[in-house]
């Protein structure tokens, strides 16, 4: 299947295997329950029920994980009370077994409610963090405010498509500007993240973290994305995180398809541009 090679499996078991596999390689692993449409606060109990599971069963097979979460899944839109309650429950069952919370950072419309939850998250939580998108013109804001506060962020490229007026004009810009983030990012940051596999963005971060070292500082990727690179930065030896989607596929095809932008990440999934 031409998606197997991205994919944590569909079962614990399997995510399990490929947390040991990436564990044996010398990576870490954040693991993302792929999402399902949820329109009732009873199937944001489901939601939160199922990835609560994650880091039980993944520890009595004797391994460690972070998770990453995406408000949507746990209704941030509709229910929102639900969703802070389903993302505190999970920051501290997380919590009380050493792993970290990473929240995903889905539409530009949602941004200001993300970082909302995502501060009243982190009053209560120390083990939580969330992503920022370079694509976004707001996100140098939106991160200097957040390295007030040292809070953990993971810088990314952006996933979706948004509109002009709120995304930068060209990849080239949404490059730069992720370049021009690093710097404030590796300084200020509690715990800071790169979710990327663009080398010249790896070859920046490298440049600045031998200015200013930070052994802590995350190079994460999606498994299977860019073969090779993962393994070159574990040889280098940077800490390496892996995104490992666990789940039913068609949960991803529903919930984010529609919404993401097509000629960049069929680009992403034939390893070379299709746009610049
Ligand atoms: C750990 C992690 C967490 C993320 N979290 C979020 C989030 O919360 N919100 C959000 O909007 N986005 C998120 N993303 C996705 C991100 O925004 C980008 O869409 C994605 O990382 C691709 O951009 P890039 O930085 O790799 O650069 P690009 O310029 O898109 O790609 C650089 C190079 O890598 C190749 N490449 C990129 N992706 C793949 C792939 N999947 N398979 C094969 N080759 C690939 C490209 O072909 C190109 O050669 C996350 C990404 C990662 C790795």
């Amino acid at each position: 299947m031409i998606f197997s090679r991205y994919y944590g499996g569909r079962t614990l078991d399997a995510v399990a295997a490929t947390v040991k596999r990436l564990d044996g390689g010398g990576m870490r692993s954040c693991v993302a329950l792929l999402p399902g449409l949820r329109f009732r606060p009873r199937g944001v109990d489901r939601e939160a029920s199922r990835i609560l599971g994650i880091l039980p069963a993944l520890d009595s097979a004797g391994l460690k994980a972070d998770l990453t979460v995406k408000p949507s899944q746990l209704g941030q839109r509709w229910a929102p009370a639900n969703c802070r309650a389903a993302l505190s429950e999970i920051a501290r069952r997380a919590g009380e077994r050493g792993a970290f919370v990473w929240i995903d950072m889905e539409r530009a419309r949602d941004v200001d409610r993300t970082i909302d939850d995502f501060l009243s998250l982190r009053r209560e939580h120390e083990n939580v963090g969330v992503c920022l998108q370079s694509y976004l013109r707001r996100t140098e804001d939106d991160l200097m405010a957040l390295l007030r506060g040292r809070h953990p962020v993971r810088l990314v490229k952006g996933y979706f498509r948004e509109s002009r007026a709120d995304r930068f004009d060209t990849w080239h810009e949404v490059t730069a500007n992720m370049k021009r983030l690093l710097g404030p990012l590796i300084a200020g940051s509690a715990r800071p993240a790169l979710g990327t596999h663009d080398e010249s963005v790896v070859a920046e971060a490298a440049r600045q973290l031998a200015l200013y070292p930070r052994p802590d500082f995350e190079f994460q990727l999606f498994l299977g994305a860019k073969p090779g690179l993962a393994e070159r930065l574990v040889r280098d030896g940077r800490f390496v995180r892996i995104y490992v989607p666990y789940g039913r596929l068609v949960r991803y095809f529903v919930h984010t398809l529609p919404q993401m932008d097509v000629s960049r990440n069929v680009q992403r999934v034939l390893g070379r541009p299709v746009v610049r």
